[in-house]
């Protein structure tokens, strides 16, 4: 499988809870190493233009308020598969139907309060990485061999 880079965004309800160490201990304990980082608070303009692709959805105006509701922890993702390995990671974007054992079962409480953003094809994941993080902000890191041998 090819090493990929997806962009994840823990949302203000999971830092809020304090959990961002637990997340990061899932992403390593799955091969993913983190590349770049950034805690933000968003601003409307920020939060609008990431989710722009949903601003004709009834609950456009709700998730910009959540999203620019408190800081944020962000995010570049690397390791083999890394899109589909983060979405397994997640779960379900409605935590109730979430597998057990992901992020989002384990510590979202609602569909819009749902803990974590993750890149979902490799196309949105240039777009997402490249809105947050200019290339030299992201890291070139090598693996011990312990996960993916790279
Ligand atoms: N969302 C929401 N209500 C809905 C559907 C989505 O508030 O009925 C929010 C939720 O925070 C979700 C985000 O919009 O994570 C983006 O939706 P998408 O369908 O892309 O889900 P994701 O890729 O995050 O699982």
């Amino acid at each position: 499988m090819a090493i990929e880079r997806t962009l994840s965004i823990i949302k203000p309800d999971a830092v809020a809870k304090n959990v961002i160490g637990q997340i990061y201990t899932r992403f390593e304990n799955a091969g993913l190493r983190i590349v770049a980082a950034q805690m933000r608070q968003l601003s409307q303009a920020e939060a609008e233009g990431f989710y722009a692709v949903h601003k004709e959805r009834p609950f456009f105006k709700d998730l910009v308020a959540f999203m620019t509701s408190g800081p944020v922890m962000i995010q570049v993702l690397e390791g083999e598969g890394a899109i589909a390995k983060n979405r397994e990671l997640m779960g379900a974007t409605d935590p109730k139907k979430a597998a057990p054992g992901t992020i989002r079962a384990d510590f979202a409480q609602s569909i819009d309060a749902n803990a974590v953003h993750g890149s979902d094809a490799p196309e949105t994941a240039a777009v997402e990485i490249a809105y947050f993080f200019p290339t030299l902000a992201i890291c070139e890191r090598k693996c011990c061999g312990c996960c993916c041998g790279k």
